[in-house]
């Protein structure tokens, strides 16, 4: 098969090999298919909708992913379905079950449930079911009508890890009958362990600290590999919530699926955490992996994608060998649940299947609810009408909560004690998007619905380490949001229309001044090209002039550390901690916890004044109601800009 495919001709490249090579149809006397399939990262994802839009969608939901397994189920003789961790937390039905409706001892959780009408084999534990605690784990895994295996987290650590008391059964060995293709049957004993990035101990330091110890995957997989040989373990999957990321073992490693693979006893690998696509292009370039075949390290692998976007499938033919079992061959698979035409529309491949909805439906119209009320409150009006020529409550509250967030993450740290700042930028706020493409929240009740609007990208939150220097050159990447203003002249057009708002940070603990009338030091390739030019003048931290040689934590998200916009500072280099919570979910706890949130902004930056000279901007005609009320800038309605835009003067 052709590597150089989009995702979407690499979809219909797999699915036209196996309409070609129906697997089923080998198996003679003696060999039997076992279809094993997976669903990872559901993330409380049972109904195809979007709570944060308050919307239908045919992109997520184990309902979805339900149709795809009975499908399988039909037509198989031999099957497993398991779960790869990460079902608990991760939508506002979780969040509602969490904070709301709790999880006292007895009651289901929704998404166990569903997972429970489905009827699942065995299941592992994601990083994400430690966000809620462990008595609101412990609880809803009772409800679990599946064995839940996960051999690297312990509440008392041993020696080794065989000697640890796990929280969870560390494996499970399944007694089994397979059906061979002469229709006899015979026993089989399939191994199934799992394991978790122990970074959860810094993640969920709070729940998780003095409770339990994590181990390292590799290091624990090594030592319960030969006792569940011991025990009869014929053939032995791993179920890894880890991604696919680095051939070398390293101690302590958040993506050890590659090395997992390769040990000897591993005999196939489920693999999820990164919400991504195996078999497929996300990992064509990774060592040790066989993106087209599916393999890592040679073994049968899949990822499920994310959301219940896909069933993750590894067909194993097996073959008697003498009285146990061997694998003869394997195919992998990842199937999705919906098809993205060259123009971006979707089209679902599966209906529902009503057995899973009605297992969370009460939930479901609870969640709708919740969602739709109010769950906090704001003291200011969070809008984005201004948020590119002043300091702006929409992107204030952001900071707040990203500020909030890091300063937990950072304690116990090398990094604890140096100062955190945080990077937001306004998503929405017009240009492309037309005049009513703005953030408009009013003052009072906060819903959850409105936490999307604050944050309309699902990134997760990072944090990189940079000196003052950085945080300079990071300022001026982003103040190419601007034209160059001459001085004394009046109504030039302020705004730059090729500079996307998302890429104009305000970096929140520092205070600092635009200067205009400077071209811009960086261009939108955040390539330095007025190396004698200086936007941002009078930086401070602290009352003080900032130290280009302190080092300072800037919350952002992974976009940004990521390289995204190509910001000084910003990149992988200089990322020292990423989070596994989106900025969504940070901002929803922290408006929860804080029950009344005021962001009002805190005017820590402005344009440099500039004697007799008037700049426009155009906006959207919601403005009117509050450009009396932006501080720290002079702005008066300056009749309508085109396109239904309203427009407005700002005298520097
Ligand atoms: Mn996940
Ligand atoms: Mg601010």
């Amino acid at each position: 098969m052709n590597l150089i495919l989009n995702r979407r001709g690499f979809l219909a490249a797999s699915a036209s090999f196996i309409a070609l090579h129906p697997f089923s149809a080998r198996a003679q006397a003696n060999q039997a298919h076992l279809r094993i399939m997976e669903t990872t990262d559901l993330h409380v994802h049972v109904f195809p909708y979007d709570y944060y839009g308050d919307r239908e969608v045919d992109t997520v939901g184990l309902a979805r992913t339900a149709a795809l397994i009975q499908g399988v189920r039909d037509e198989a003789t031999n099957t497993l379905l398991v779960d790869n961790g990460d079902f608990l937390q991760g939508n506002p039905m979780g969040d509602y079950i969490a904070y709301e409706r709790g999880m006292a001892e007895g009651d289901t959780h929704p998404v166990i449930s569903a997972m429970n009408a489905l009827g699942y084999d065995a299941g592992t534990i994601g990083n994400h079911e430690f966000n809620y605690g462990l008595n609101f784990l412990m609880n809803s895994m009772a409800g679990a009508n599946f064995p839940v295996v996960l051999a690297n987290v312990a509440t008392e650590q041993g020696a080794t890890p065989t000697d640890d008391v796990t929280l969870f059964p560390p494996y499970i060995i399944l007694d089994r009958e397979l059906t061979d293709g002469a229709g006899n049957t015979h026993p089989i004993r399939i191994g199934l362990i799992g394991f978790v990035p122990p970074q959860i101990m810094n993640w969920d330091r709070g729940h998780l600290e003095g409770n339990v110890q994590a181990r390292d995957i590799v290091e624990t997989a090594q030592a319960f590999i030969p006792r569940m040989k011991e025990e009869g373990a014929e053939i032995i999957i791993a179920l890894s919530h880890s991604g696919i990321g680095e051939a070398n073992h390293s101690d302590g490693m958040e993506n050890a699926s590659v090395p997992l693979a390769a040990l000897d006893g591993i005999d196939a690998i489920l693999t999820g955490h990164h919400h991504l696509v195996f078999p497929g292009p996300d990992y064509a370039e990774t060592a040790g992996v066989d993106a087209s075949a599916g393999t890592i390290m040679g073994k049968p692998a899949a990822m499920g994608g994310f959301w219940g976007s896909h069933m993750g499938l590894v067909d194993l033919l097996l073959e008697r060998d003498g009285n146990s079992w061997r694998i003869a061959s394997h195919v992998s698979e990842a199937r999705p649940i919906y098809l993205r035409g060259e123009d971006r529309s979707i089209t679902p491949t599966v209906e529902s299947v009503g057995a899973v909805l009605a297992a969370a439906q009460a939930e479901h119209d609870a969640t709708l609810e919740y969602v739709r009320r109010a769950v906090g409150q704001t003291d200011a009006p969070l809008h984005s009408y201004f948020a590119l020529v002043a300091d702006d409550p929409s992107v204030q509250i952001v900071s707040n909560a990203q500020t909030w967030y890091i300063a937990e993450m950072m304690q116990g740290t090398e990094h604890e004690g140096l100062p955190i700042l945080s990077a937001a930028a306004p998503f929405k706020a017009g240009g492309r998007g037309g005049p009513e493409y703005y953030t408009d929240v009013p003052a009072g009740d906060i819903a959850i619905k409105n936490v999307a609007d604050l944050y309309l990208y699902p990134n997760t939150v990072r944090a990189v380490r940079i000196t003052g220097a950085d945080v300079r050159e990071w300022l001026e990447r982003s103040a190419g949001m601007f034209n160059q203003i001459t001085p004394g002249e009046a109504d030039q057009v302020l705004l730059n229309p090729d500079f996307p708002s998302y890429n104009f940070d305000v970096i929140d603990g520092v205070t600092y001044e635009i200067d205009l009338s400077q071209p811009s030091r960086y261009n939108n390739d955040g390539e330095v090209v007025a190396p004698d030019a200086h936007r941002i003048v009078n930086l401070m931290y602290d009352g003080a002039p900032i130290d280009e040689a302190r080092e300072f934590i800037v919350a952002t998200n992974n976009y940004r550390a990521g390289g995204g916009g190509h910001f000084p500072g910003a990149s992988p280099a200089t990322t020292v901690f990423e989070a596994p919570d989106t900025n969504r979910d940070v901002i929803v706890r922290y408006i929860v916890e804080q029950g009344t949130v005021s962001p009002s902004a805190d005017s820590n930056w402005n344009f440099a004044p500039m004697d007799g000279t008037t700049v426009l901007f155009d906006t959207g005609p919601a403005a009117s109601a509050y450009f009396d009320s932006v501080s720290g800038v002079e702005i008066e309605p300056a009749g309508e800009g085109p396109d239904g835009f309203a427009r407005f003067r700002i005298t520097l």
